[in-house]
């Protein structure tokens, strides 16, 4: 158990909802209360996992009074590699630590395609949000091309390998595995492509890092992808924005199941089975700021 009472030998599932660039702070109020009050009404046990919203940079700071202490956990969605500096229109890990940010989703397809992000980018960013103590939700994900040409785990095998740093820990990484073609189109990839490329991430990650599926999860489809043995959570976009399609997508979250004994033993990283919960970090990650 870990100082708040969790049970660190289970991978609890994660749910987090990316705003991207949505809301103003009228509705960022609005959908902070409605998870708010859904959380108070669920009382103890919550909705059976961990949640973690991740609202545009100028919310941040509201939603994150809204939300303090209510379990639900607060992430920026991008940052820059740098403490500080002369970097216009960009904010530092520091700077979503200081907002009240315990996670920052990086690697976002819509940051790697839309801003020309390369793996060295974002290993470069991953390893700012472990200087400032955040938790990285490194995206990785192969386009509708790559995956008609059957080299979707090729790409996202050379992704991590790119972009994941070698510190790599369970308890300051998260992995979710977005197809491009899923985010924000309906489509979501079939249960058995999402669990063989969840296999395949899981024999490159550390033991006990969490993997979250992205990719047009909705209130219908979150029992059936959340169900799969090797998914740790959702990437939640569009259903995000929505308090009760995102209470139900939480809601489907199967009750954590302690892993097998073998998933203790270490990845090829050979990291620590440990991890700590959706809070802050509370040391420095090793080697990490280089
Ligand atoms: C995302 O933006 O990470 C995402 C998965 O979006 P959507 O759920 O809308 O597909």
């Amino acid at each position: 158990m870990d100082p708040r009472g969790r049970n660190m030998a289970v991978r609890t599932k994660l749910v987090a909802g990316n705003w991207k660039m949505n809301g103003l702070r009228e509705d960022g109020v609005a959908l902070a209360r409605a998870l708010v009050h859904r959380m108070v009404a669920a009382g103890a046990g919550g909705p059976g996992c961990e949640l973690l919203v991740c609202p545009p940079a100028t919310l941040l700071t509201t939603v994150g009074g809204l939300i303090a202490g209510s379990g639900i956990a607060l992430g920026g969605q991008d940052c820059h590699a740098a403490a500080k500096g002369a970097f216009t229109g960009d904010i530092s890990p520091e700077m979503l630590a200081d907002a009240g940010c315990t996670h920052v989703i990086l690697g976002h397809s819509e940051r790697r395609h839309g801003h020309g992000e390369d793996d060295t980018a974002v290993h470069g960013k991953i390893l700012g949000a472990w200087r400032a103590g955040l938790t990285a939700i490194l995206c990785v994900g192969e386009t509708r091309a790559q995956r008609e040409a059957g080299t979707a785990v090729d790409i996202v095998a050379s992704q991590l390998a790119g972009s994941m740093p070698s510190q790599a820990e369970p308890d300051n990484l998260v992995v979710a595995y977005e197809p491009v073609w899923a985010i924000g189109t309906g489509l979501t990839a079939t249960l058995e492509d999402i669990a063989a490329m969840h296999a395949a991430i899981r024999t490159r990650l550390p033991a006990q890092t969490r993997i979250l599926y992205g990719g047009s999860v909705n209130p219908q489809n979150a029992a059936s992808i959340l169900g799969l043995g090797e998914v740790d959570g959702a990437l939640v976009g569009g259903a995000s924005l929505d308090g009760e399609s995102f209470w139900t997508i939480a809601r489907n979250c199967p009750s954590p199941q302690p892993p097998p004994r073998e998933r203790g033993e270490g990845g090829p990283l050979g990291a620590s089975a440990m991890r700590h919960p959706t809070g802050a970090r509370t040391r420095a990650p090793k080697g990490a700021g280089g």
